[in-house]
């Protein structure tokens, strides 16, 4: 019994862990399927918005090429003279082209640069002759197309940039020659859209970075203050001269409700578990008490309470037993009806007290002297009736003359007095398909005829 309790009690608590286990996984699913929705849709905002800025990135690259060209147009105007470059320069600076400063480089030499605040030290730079700068000048001339270079640091301020030269040809005697540069200078923190800047106050963070001409990792052209890898997007943009990849990054998703949620399922799941595990095993107790006291209300409902032998509904019961186990073992069975002789005198002169003890007595000598048998029972106020199993009439007489003698034997005291005890038997064999009223009925029938016959007599 105990260890069908434990049993049952470590079932529940494996139910509750269960339970509080599924309960917290499934807010954890639901906060998690959240977080990836809400992922989801930055990435979403990410992508859309790395668009946008590629696209203006790559319009504002393109006013390099509206710049020398420009510039080439002014020089033919001018037949190639250059005496009024300051004015060219406000000129286009007024147009807001979007050059950080412009040039002229006759013959590959930097000879005239708008504005020059600032950009003196690449006054005389020799693009041709300069090993670092040499490539794209000469690719120019070959190409006779606008080169785009960088993004590199420029010798003037170490900022990076990206220079479009323009390669200029003039008939000279009739022969195309070579006449020099047109060259706009686009800074990078130029080229990038204001919007970059507005990026970072809404938790997204970028970084740029092109390919490096003077080294293996790519050039940062740009990074926000706050950025960290992870959590973001990479898309490449398509500039005049190769390609730069634009990051943009996000903060982490934190949400103070997600904690708070886990919190509140851990805690409302426990607690759940724990009152039901609690009420279970409350439960059990009680089911165990109820269980009890139905055996014992059974037991009683089946027992006389006076003598402690079987009660009439219990002879009944047994009886109806006996007949089909014997039936089905093709076994005889008979039984015995008695009745204590003139009881009621024992009550009127002894007083109800006695005949209680004489019942008693009776109940102790019924069981002692007939052991054989299989149960003795109270049917009514003095009358007991008894089932011998597997026994003829011969057999039941034997036993119900042991009974006499043993009554003989065992007189029934109270108060100092000896009560006067005996009984009258009826015998009678159960036939085969007989029911239990009909046998009832017959050694009914014969105890009568016992008392006829002067009492402490045994009929069959
Ligand atoms: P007879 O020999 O013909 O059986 O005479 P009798 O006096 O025994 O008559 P009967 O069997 O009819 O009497 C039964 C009496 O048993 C009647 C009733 O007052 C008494 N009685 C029934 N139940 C109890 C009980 O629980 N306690 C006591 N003290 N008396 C009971
Ligand atoms: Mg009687």
């Amino acid at each position: 019994m105990q260890r069908k309790d434990n049993v049952k009690i470590f079932g529940t608590a494996i139910l509750c862990i269960c339970m509080t286990l599924i309960s917290i996984s499934l807010v954890e699913v639901l906060i998690r399927r959240d977080t990836e929705h809400e992922t989801a849709l930055i990435h979403d905002t990410l992508l859309n918005t790395g668009a946008l800025i590629g696209q203006e990135i790559q319009r504002n690259l393109s006013y390099g090429i509206v710049v020398t060209e420009t510039l080439h147009a002014l020089l033919e105007s001018n037949h190639y003279q250059v005496a009024n470059f300051s004015k060219w320069g406000e000129r286009l600076f007024a147009l807001d082209s979007g050059a950080s400063s412009i040039q002229l480089a006759p013959n590959g030499v930097v000879s005239y640069i708008y504005p020059l605040k600032g950009n003196e030290r690449a006054l005389g730079h020799d693009l041709l002759l300069d090993k670092r700068r040499d490539d794209g000048a000469n690719l120019a001339i070959q190409s006779r197309e606008i080169t785009f270079v960088g993004p590199l640091k420029l010798i003037q301020n170490g900022k990076y940039a990206v220079i479009a030269r323009k390669p200029v040809f003039r008939e000279v005697d009739g022969v195309d020659t070579f006449w020099g540069f047109t060259i706009a200078i686009l800074l990078v923190e130029d080229v990038l859209p204001d919007r970059v800047r507005q990026l970072e106050k809404q938790g997204l963070y970028i970084t740029l970075e092109g390919e490096n001409p003077d080294s293996q990792d790519p050039a940062v052209l740009f990074s926000s203050e706050k950025w960290v890898e992870g959590n973001d997007v990479a898309m490449t943009i398509e500039v005049p001269n190769g390609t730069w990849t634009l990051k943009l990054g996000h903060d982490p998703i934190t949400n103070k409700y997600y904690s708070l949620g886990r919190i509140f399922a851990a805690f409302f799941s426990i607690t759940i578990s724990i009152y039901i595990f609690v009420q279970q095993c409350m439960m059990s107790v009680k089911q165990e008490e109820i269980s009890f006291l139905n055996e014992r209300l059974m037991e009683l409902s089946l027992k006389d309470e006076l003598t402690g032998v079987g009660n009439r509904r219990a002879g009944m019961q047994a009886l109806e037993r006996g007949i089909q186990k014997s039936k089905y073992m093709n076994k005889t069975l008979s039984v015995l009806m008695l009745d204590i002789d003139l009881f009621k005198e024992v009550n009127d002169q002894h007083g109800h007290p006695a005949g209680d003890h004489l019942l008693k007595h009776s109940a102790f000598c019924l069981n002692a002297s007939a052991q054989r048998c299989n149960s003795v029972f109270r049917i009514g106020g003095d009358e007991f009736l008894m089932h011998l199993p597997e026994m003829g009439l011969d057999e039941c007489m034997d036993v119900a003359d042991a009974i006499q003698k043993f009554v003989e034997k065992m007189p029934c005291e109270y108060g100092g007095t000896e009560l006067p005890m005996s009984f009258s038997i009826g015998l009678a064999e159960h036939h085969p398909d007989e029911t239990i009223n009909s046998l009832l009925h017959r050694v009914d029938i014969k105890l009568y005829e016992a008392k006829k016959a002067g009492r402490n007599t045994i009929k069959y």
